[in-house]
This record gives C-alpha cells, sequence and structure tokens, in this order.
C-alpha cells in the first residue's frame, strides 16, 4: 500500500476524531473500481449519515422496504390509548405486561423462537424506537437490535446526542420469524396489542417506526414508506415519525441521508441539538 502523505494523514485523523466525537465509529469504504489511494481520500471526507455503517453491501430492493405487507390481509386498528402511568409505576406495569405475555404460544411464530424478545431500555424514555421483529441474534439472546441492524441503531441513537440506556425499544412482533420473514398480519396483529400497552405505559414523547412493518401496525394503516416518512404523525398521544429500518440501511446504504432527515425531525420535536464538535 502507498504511504499517505503526512498532510493528507494529519486531515484524515482529524475528521475521524471529529466523526469519533459525534458518535459515528463505524465506516465504510466505496470498493467499485476506485484504487486504494482515492479510496482512502473518499474515507477522509464520509457524510455524516455514511459513517453509520461499516461496509457497502449491494443495493437493497426498495419495494421489499416500502410495501412488505400483503395487499387485501386486514391490519388490526389500535385500540383506544390507556390512562396514563406514573413514572414510578412504569417498571412495574411493564413487567406485568412481559408477565401477561407469559411463555406465548398465541401465534405460530412461538414454534420457532428460542427466547421472547421483549424490549430494552428506559421505562420512562422521552424516545422509543418500534422495529419489525427480533432476527437471530436478538432470539439468541432475548433482546431487541443487538446484531449487525441494531449497530447500526445504536449509532444513529448516537448521532441524535443520546444512548441506548436513554431510549426504549421494541418490535411489533416478540418472536421471531422463520428466515427473518416480514411477520403475517395474523401474527402483527395477534402481538401487537403488547407493544400497544408498552407505549401507554412509557408514553414516550416521540415515537420512531423503523420500516414499512412497523410503520403499518402502529399507524393501523398500510401505505408506502415514501408517503408517511418527512412528516410528524400523532399516534397515542406521542408524536410518531417512520424512517428506513436499520437493515434496509445496510443494504442500501444511500438512503441514511434521507434516515438522518427523519431522525432529526424527531431530534427537532424533542428539541436535542446534533452533537457539536468540540474544541479541542
Ligand atoms: N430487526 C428488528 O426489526 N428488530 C430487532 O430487534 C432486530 C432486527
Amino acid at each position: 500500500m502507498p504511504a499517505l502523505d503526512p498532510a493528507i494523514r494529519d486531515a484524515l485523523e482529524a475528521r475521524l476524531r471529529f466523526y469519533r466525537e459525534l458518535g459515528l465509529t463505524d465506516f465504510y469504504r466505496r470498493t467499485t473500481g476506485v484504487s486504494e489511494a482515492s479510496s482512502t481520500t473518499e474515507l477522509a471526507a464520509p457524510s455524516t449519515t455514511e459513517t453509520w455503517v461499516e461496509e457497502h453491501e449491494q443495493n437493497a430492493d426498495p419495494s421489499q422496504e416500502t410495501n412488505p405487507i400483503p395487499p387485501r390481509k386486514s391490519i388490526a386498528q389500535p385500540p383506544a390509548p390507556a390512562a396514563p402511568v406514573a413514572v414510578q409505576d412504569r417498571l412495574s406495569e411493564l413487567k406485568a405486561i412481559r408477565e401477561d405475555i407469559g411463555d406465548c404460544t398465541r401465534c405460530a411464530l412461538h414454534k420457532g423462537r428460542n427466547k421472547i424478545v421483549f424490549a430494552d431500555g428506559d421505562p420512562n424514555a422521552r424516545l422509543m424506537f418500534v422495529g419489525e421483529g427480533p432476527g437471530a441474534d436478538e432470539d439468541a439472546q432475548g433482546l431487541p437490535f443487538v446484531g449487525r441492524a441494531g449497530q447500526l441503531l445504536n449509532n444513529m441513537i448516537g448521532a441524535m446526542g443520546l444512548n441506548r440506556e436513554q431510549v426504549y425499544i421494541a418490535n411489533v412482533v416478540k418472536c421471531r420469524p422463520p428466515q427473518n420473514r416480514t411477520p403475517e398480519p395474523d401474527e402483527a396483529n395477534t402481538c401487537s396489542p403488547f407493544l400497544f400497552r408498552q407505549i401507554d405505559v412509557v408514553h414516550p414523547e416521540v415515537i420512531v417506526a423503523l420500516g414499512a412493518t412497523a410503520a403499518t401496525y402502529l399507524l393501523g394503516q398500510r401505505q408506502p414508506l415514501a408517503g408517511l416518512r418527512g412528516r410528524v404523525h400523532s399516534f397515542r398521544g406521542s408524536k410518531l415519525i417512520v424512517t428506513y429500518h436499520p437493515a434496509f440501511l445496510l443494504r442500501d446504504p444511500r438512503q441514511k441521508k434521507e434516515a438522518w432527515a427523519d431522525l432529526q425531525i424527531a431530534m427537532r420535536e424533542l428539541g436535542l441539538k446534533p452533537p457539536t464538535k468540540s474544541a479541542s
């Protein structure tokens, strides 16, 4: 590998330090037809959102992300919100929901699961993320978003100036669908009432729906993601923002800029300022 010009190396180090301070730690290099030197130069100046991921995979099929629920299958309407829960009672109320789920056999997903994935994070969080359902890592550990998509979600949360312990994370379905397929409407309709109860207890100011499955079952309507993103919805007394699922962003990193714009809407609603460059 050719030696790097010291001035370029210094500039590169300074830029990487800056991104690290922003909480952005993973980088990828475009590999298509670029020399070692030019790809290094590209790494020196990534856009903020490009740094959420360490590698550039094949582009995804956007239709899978925007319209994964089969038409003509009904989407249950969320019930009316429950009465507010006092801050000091939220943890015990969440435990009660987990106990109600029990060793669940209400839908076919129980047959293939190892662990029920209930949620992770702060019962009093101002910000909640809702995903689709557990993957292999989550099924093994019993925690949401702990695999590669979870790494990216952590980086997205970090870019917002928060950490994972400050937010609440849950899924539409709590058992892993076989081969990570999209949950069937009957599975999602069976499980989502528990999610609605979790939302009512945590009562976050802002909910971010990650991907079309979360958006569909939260809002109770099937619509392409494009029609739902970029604006603030109202949901059970919270503001709801729709963005791409991190797994989709891993497959198509070009969409990260759009996802960052969505997260900035969430930050604006929460009164959060993007982390700033430190003086050093
Ligand atoms: N994808 C999801 O939607 N949820 C998880 O918990 C992990 C991956």
